[in-house]
């Protein structure tokens, strides 16, 4: 293999373009992104970065010195990709011819009609997403969070200490819902409430107010909300746009082998735009979760080295944490399978606890709220006896 092209720029194009050196690719190396930035964490910027706490510096993805003999195209967009002769077209007019080609362009952030025309209304996915929002934040005094998964419950959270009268919209029962279950998930509910976060359940957004900059939203039944700025959190879309007409088989995402490989020999996928194969559930899907790019980075390498032909070891559980105040949220597993989920230690009300997701008697997903260490041994449990599915 003589080229290999990494079509984006972050965490899991790094981390793939990591370990192809690492398991001893020593040929051509192109690294395509359509962001400016070099390779960023993603994770702070809901958070730390968000509340002024880190700077840009803090968030490299790159090791100090780390030298891997990448060829960069930043800024530049990949555009088509004609899969048998294996070359990516970009938005520059140029095109790569590659041996190998991995797929890692992510996901970009779900919209509300309307919302790029007033300003004062902000998604949450970039590194310049993140500026434009934390600019907004030093003037702002009200907003109005709309969706309540990760990305809306950690802006709430991070708004509302930096003392912003904050009002969280959510379809569901609770933020977190969808993930945790609703019995876990009022925990995460009550937990907003105490700390100040007006909590919207089962009230849908139909309109965004204001002309030029936003003033407030309009609910369903009616109701207007007023706000200086409103974030828009509801969910992601895979960036596979570009990959449409070239053969590629897309679902919610690449569709993938349980190694990475897609439908086209020479081509692997990875990371959040990826739907991975999974052989303890029994379907495909993706995982937007930054531990499930970092596992599947070298399995999809070793994938495209091998031919297809290397064995990936059995996926361990989706894992993922979420920071919301001073809380720490850890959660491995699938809660979908359990037919019950007991707290094993603390108590709900304090926000200080563990529990234990089961179908039957088996464990299939654990939570751990502010509960780092005894979580840890859970997960190390859950790695070692991986989920089946039911
Ligand atoms: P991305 O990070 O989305 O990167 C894809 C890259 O590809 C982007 O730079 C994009 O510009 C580029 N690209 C897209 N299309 C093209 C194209 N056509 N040509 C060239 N380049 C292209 N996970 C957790 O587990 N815990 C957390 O607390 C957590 N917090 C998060 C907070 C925020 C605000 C966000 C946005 C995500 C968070 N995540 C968290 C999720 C985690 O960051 C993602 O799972 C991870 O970034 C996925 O990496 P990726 O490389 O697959 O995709």
């Amino acid at each position: 293999m003589n080229t290999v092209c990494v079509v984006g720029a972050s965490l899991a194009g790094l981390l793939t373009a990591r370990a192809l050196r690492a398991q001893g690719y020593a040929g051509r190396l192109v690294l395509v992104g359509e962001e400016r930035h070099r390779p960023y964490d993603r994770p702070p910027l809901s958070k730390d970065f968000l509340r002024g706490a880190v700077g840009e510096a803090d968030l490299a993805l790159e090791g100090e010195g780390e030298e891997l003999g990448i060829e960069w195209r930043l800024g530049v967009a990949a555009t088509g990709l004609d899969a048998v002769a294996r070359r990516v077209t970009l938005s520059d007019g140029t095109s790569i011819r590659a041996d190998g080609i991995v797929i890692a362009t992510g996901a970009a952030a779900r919209e509300l009609p309307g919302s790029r025309e007033l300003a004062g209304v902000h998604t949450l996915r970039t590194l310049d997403d993140a500026r434009a929002l934390r600019g907004d934040l030093e003037s702002a005094k009200r907003m109005v969070v709309i969706g309540g998964g990760f990305i809306g419950a950690e802006v709430a959270a991070t708004a509302r200490d930096l003392g912003l009268d904050v009002t969280l919209v959510e379809s569901g029962t609770a933020p977190l819902a969808g993930v945790l279950g609703h019995s876990m998930a009022e925990a995460i509910a009550t937990l907003h409430e105490r700390r100040g976060v007006r909590l919207m359940r089962g009230a849908y957004v139909t309109e965004l107010t204001g002309t030029e900059r936003v003033d407030g939203v309009r609910l369903a039944d009616g109701t207007h909300l007023p706000a200086d700025v409103v974030v828009v959190g509801i969910g992601a879309i895979p960036n596979t746009s570009w990959l449409e007409g070239s053969g590629l088989e897309l679902g919610d995402g690449v569709v993938c082998d349980e190694g990475g490989g897609t439908s086209v020999p020479g081509v692997v996928a990875v990371g959040d735009c990826a739907a991975w194969f999974d052989p303890a559930q029994g379907d495909h899907h993706r995982i937007e979760h930054w531990t499930g790019a970092r596992q599947r980075a070298a399995v999809a390498a070793a994938t495209l080295l091998s031919g297809g032909t290397a064995r990936p070891e059995p996926a361990r559980p989706a894992y993922f944490w979420s920071d919301q105040f001073d809380i720490k949220i850890q959660f491995i597993g699938h809660a979908r399978h359990a037919d019950s989920v007991t707290v094993e230690e603390g108590d709900l009300a304090d926000h200080s606890f563990l529990a234990v997701y089961r179908q039957g008697d088996r464990p299939v997903a654990v939570l751990g709220v502010n509960q780092v260490r005894l979580f840890t041994r859970w997960r190390r449990h859950l790695e070692t006896a991986p989920v089946q599915a039911g």
